[in-house]
C-alpha cells in the first residue's frame, strides 16, 4: 500500500485586490488554525493520521479566522480534489458561542456525519471564501482501513474494562484470591486462562496520560480523542454537545448489522467509560445530557442492557421524596439544565439523531420503560426479572458501592451498603450473567456488550489497597462469566483490558512483625508468601492476614498509612448526599477514613487515615493518587483472540476487533495459534500497525 503522505499546506490565493489594505493586513490572510479529523503532521509516514472504517461516519470541520474587517462568507470540503456535495442542512458556519481568545468574526464550518468507502490515505482539503475574495485552504489528510474477508466471523464481542487495571492490579488480585506456595501460583484467575495477551498504549490524543473518557472511546471508535471528551474531537465553540463526532462501534454495527448494544457497569452509569460507547459529548460531566442521549439516541447503538449506579440522573427534579429516594436533601436527583443538552440542526440533520431538550424535570426512568426497558432497580428485581427484551438495571444513586462492603453486607458483618441506603446491590457477576443473556435472547445478529470494573480505578485513587484488589476479583468473576459463555459460543471474543493503569501500583512486599509501621514492610525474603483464607462467597474471609500483601503507589499523594484494611469506605463525591447523611453513619474528624466532603478543618486534605497510622508523602498535589501512562496488558479469548497480542494502541483494538466482525478471522480457538502468516498479526499489516 502507498504510504505517500500529503503534508498539511496553507496556501492563499489573492483573488482580488483589497485596496486600500495595509500592507500587513494584506499579508496577513484568512488562516485555518483548525482541521478536523486531526491530520498526520509534517512527517515522512503516516503513523499518527486519523483512521477510519470503511463507511465510518465522522464530521469534518475547520475553524477559519479572517482579516479584520471581513466576514467569512462561504466553504467547502474536498477529498482528494473532489468537493463534497452534503445532504442539505447537514453543514454550519458558526460564528457565535466560540472560545474565547479568536480575532472577530471567526467562523467555524462542520459538514456531518461524511464517510467514506475505499481503503487508503485521502486529502482533505477546506476552502473558505472571506467578504474580500480572499481564500484560504488547508489540507491535511486520513486513511481508511479496509476489511479483508478472511475466516469466520465474530458476532459477538463481550469487551471487558477493569477500569486503571494495571499488570500490578491484577497480580495483587491473584496473590489474594488463588495463593502461591513454592514460588507458584496456587490458581490462575480467570483473565489469566486466556491464550493471548498483548500490551496496550493508552495515551490520549491531547496528553500522556489519559482520563477514562478518551481511555474507552479510544478503543470503541478508532480515534485518539482528548481528555474528558467522549466520541468527539475537540472544537472552538464552548458548547459541550457540538463537537465534531466520530461513529462508535456500537452505532456502527448496530447500523450495518443490527447488533444490540449492552453497557454494564460498577460506577454511575453516567461515568466516562460507560458513556463513551454511546455517547457524543466534549464534557464527561455533564451527567443529565449523557443519560438521556443513552436512550434518545438508543435507536443509533442499539442499546438494549444498562446497568449500575446513577439513578440520581434518571429522578426527576421536582419530583417528590419517596421512601424510593431517601436522601436528607430534596429527592435524590442531580439533574439540571447546565448539564444537559440541546444540538444544533446540522448534527440531528446528519446523524439523524435526537435534538435533546433541557428537561432536568424528565421522568427518565418513565421515559425508558415506555421504550420497553424492564426496570430493576436492585439485585432481587434483576434476578425476577427474566430475561426481557431490553433492561436497565439503577442499583445506587451514583457509584455503587464496591465488592469489599457489598460482601460484608451479604455475609452481615457491616452496614455499609445499609447506610448508603441500597442494602441489595447485585455483584458484577451477576448483573454479566443477566446483561449476556437478556442480549444473546434471540438475537441473530450479535452483541457488543461492555463490562467495566470501575473501582479497581476509583479505589486505587484513594490508594485503598484493599477495597481495589477485591473490586479486581469481582471483576475477574465477572470475566469468568463471559468466558463460560464464549466458551459455548465459539462466535463470541471476549476482551479483557484497561484504559489505563491507576496509582502506579506496586506489590512491593508483605507484613512482617506488627503490621503497624513503615519498618514492617518486608521485601525480598523476609515478604514470605501472603496466605489469605478464601470464603465460599469467593472473597477472602479478612484482608488483615500474617503476612499480609503491601502496595506502593508511584503515582501517590499524601496518606496515612496503616497497612490494614479500612473498615469503612472513603466517602464518594459523586453521592447525591453530603456531609454526614443519617444514612451515611461516617463521622468527621476522628473517623479513620475521613472523607472529602467531611468539613472540619481536622480532616482537611487527607482522603483516609488521617490521625491513624504514619503519613506518607506522595508526589502528586490533592489528596488522590493518579493515572499513569503505563502500556497496560490486554488478554484475549475466543474466536480471533490471536490477533490481541503484540504491543498495540489503543485505537488498534478497534481495527482488530471490527475486522473480527465485518471480515472474519483465521485466529479461531482451534486454528494455529498466532502464526505469523496471520494476516491480521504480522508487521505490515495495516491493522496490527507495528
Ligand atoms: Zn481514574
Amino acid at each position: 500500500m502507498s504510504k505517500s503522505v500529503f503534508a498539511r499546506t496553507c496556501i492563499q490565493v489573492a483573488i482580488s485586490l483589497a485596496l486600500g489594505v495595509t500592507a500587513s493586513a494584506s499579508f496577513a490572510a484568512p488562516t485555518v488554525s483548525r482541521l478536523t479529523p486531526p491530520s498526520n503532521p509534517l512527517s515522512a509516514d503516516a503513523t499518527t493520521l486519523s483512521r477510519f472504517l470503511p463507511g465510518q461516519r465522522f464530521d469534518l470541520q475547520a475553524t477559519v479566522r479572517p482579516d479584520p474587517g471581513t466576514t467569512i462568507t462561504s466553504f467547502h470540503f474536498s477529498v482528494d480534489g473532489a468537493p463534497l456535495s452534503p445532504a442539505v442542512g447537514t453543514t454550519s458556519m458558526v460564528t457565535t458561542g466560540l472560545v474565547a481568545g479568536l480575532p472577530a468574526n471567526t467562523a467555524v464550518v462542520t459538514q456531518r456525519a461524511y464517510s467514506n468507502a475505499t481503503p487508503g490515505i485521502h486529502t482533505l482539503t477546506v476552502t473558505a471564501t472571506q467578504s474580500d475574495g480572499l481564500v484560504a485552504t488547508e489540507s491535511g489528510n486520513f486513511e481508511v482501513i479496509g476489511i479483508d474477508a478472511n475466516g469466520k466471523n465474530v458476532k459477538n464481542i463481550i469487551f471487558m474494562l477493569g477500569d486503571g487495571m494495571g499488570a500490578a492490579h491484577r497480580t495483587a488480585a491473584r496473590i489474594m484470591v488463588k495463593g502461591y506456595a513454592n514460588g507458584k501460583a496456587q490458581g490462575r484467575l480467570a483473565m489469566d486462562t486466556f491464550p493471548y495477551t498483548g500490551m496496550v498504549m493508552t495515551s490520549a490524543l491531547d496528553t500522556i496520560v489519559t482520563d477514562s473518557a478518551p481511555g474507552m472511546a479510544n478503543y470503541v471508535n478508532g480515534n485518539k480523542g482528548a481528555s474528558s471528551q467522549e466520541g468527539v474531537w475537540p472544537d472552538d465553540t464552548t458548547a459541550a454537545f457540538d463537537n465534531p463526532r466520530i461513529e462508535y462501534i456500537s452505532e456502527y454495527l448496530h447500523r450495518t448489522k443490527g447488533t444490540k448494544l449492552g453497557i454494564i457497569t460498577t460506577a454511575d452509569v453516567f461515568d466516562a467509560t460507560p458513556a463513551a460507547n454511546a455517547v457524543h459529548t466534549a464534557n464527561r460531566g455533564n451527567g443529565t445530557g449523557i443519560v438521556d442521549q443513552y436512550l434518545d439516541d438508543s435507536h443509533l447503538t442499539g442499546l438494549t442492557v444498562l446497568m449500575g449506579g446513577g439513578r440520581k440522573w434518571f429522578i426527576a427534579k421536582n419530583s417528590t421524596a419517596s421512601a424510593a429516594n431517601p436522601v436528607n436533601t430534596g429527592n435524590g436527583s442531580v439533574r439540571s439544565t447546565g448539564t444537559d443538552y440541546i444540538l444544533p440542526s446540522d448534527i440531528v440533520a446528519g446523524w439523524g439523531v435526537a435534538p435533546g431538550v433541557l428537561d432536568p424535570n424528565r421522568d427518565l426512568i418513565t421515559d425508558f420503560q415506555k421504550a420497553g426497558f424492564t426496570y430493576a432497580s436492585n439485585k432481587t428485581e434483576m434476578e425476577s426479572a427474566g430475561v426481557p427484551s431490553k433492561l436497565l438495571g439503577l442499583f445506587s444513586y451514583s457509584n455503587m458501592n464496591v465488592s469489599f462492603d457489598k460482601i460484608n453486607g451479604r455475609r452481615g458483618t457491616t452496614s455499609i451498603v445499609d447506610d448508603y441506603g441500597f442494602p441489595d446491590q447485585p455483584m458484577l457477576d451477576e448483573m454479566a450473567d443477566k446483561a449476556i443473556k437478556v442480549l444473546a435472547h434471540n438475537n441473530q445478529n450479535g452483541f457488543f456488550l461492555m463490562i467495566e470494573g470501575a473501582s479497581i480505578d476509583k479505589q486505587a485513587h484513594l490508594m485503598d489497597s484493599d477495597r481495589w484488589i477485591e473490586e479486581t476479583i469481582e471483576f475477574d468473576r465477572a470475566v469468568k462469566v463471559a468466558q463460560d459463555f464464549a466458551k459455548l459460543h465459539r462466535d463470541t471474543l471476549v476482551i479483557v483490558t484497561a484504559d489505563h493503569e491507576c496509582g502506579g501500583a506496586a506489590i512491593i512486599g508483605a507484613s512482617v512483625g506488627n503490621t503497624k509501621t513503615v519498618a514492617d514492610v518486608g521485601t525480598y525474603q523476609a515478604a514470605k508468601f501472603p496466605k489469605y483464607t478464601i470464603a465460599a462467597d469467593g472473597y477472602p474471609d479478612t484482608t488483615d492476614v500474617p503476612g499480609k500483601m503491601l502496595i506502593g503507589y508511584g503515582a501517590n499523594a499524601d496518606r496515612y498509612e496503616t497497612w490494614l484494611s479500612n473498615q469503612e469506605p472513603s466517602q464518594d463525591s459523586q453521592q447525591p448526599f453530603v456531609g454526614q447523611h443519617p444514612l451515611n453513619a461516617f463521622t468527621c474528624g476522628a473517623n479513620a477514613n475521613p472523607g472529602t466532603q467531611c468539613t472540619s478543618a481536622a480532616n482537611a486534605g487527607a482522603v483516609r487515615n488521617i490521625s491513624t497510622g504514619y503519613l506518607v508523602i506522595g508526589q502528586v498535589p490533592g489528596d488522590q493518587a493518579v493515572h499513569t501512562a503505563t502500556d497496560i496488558p490486554l488478554s484475549a479469548f475466543g474466536r480471533g483472540a490471536s490477533m490481541f497480542t503484540g504491543v498495540m494502541d489503543n485505537t488498534d483494538v478497534f481495527f482488530k476487533m471490527s475486522q473480527a466482525v465485518l471480515g472474519g478471522t483465521q485466529g479461531d480457538m482451534d486454528d494455529a495459534h498466532g502464526d505469523m502468516d496471520d494476516v491480521h498479526g504480522d508487521t505490515d499489516d495495516r491493522h496490527g500497525r507495528n
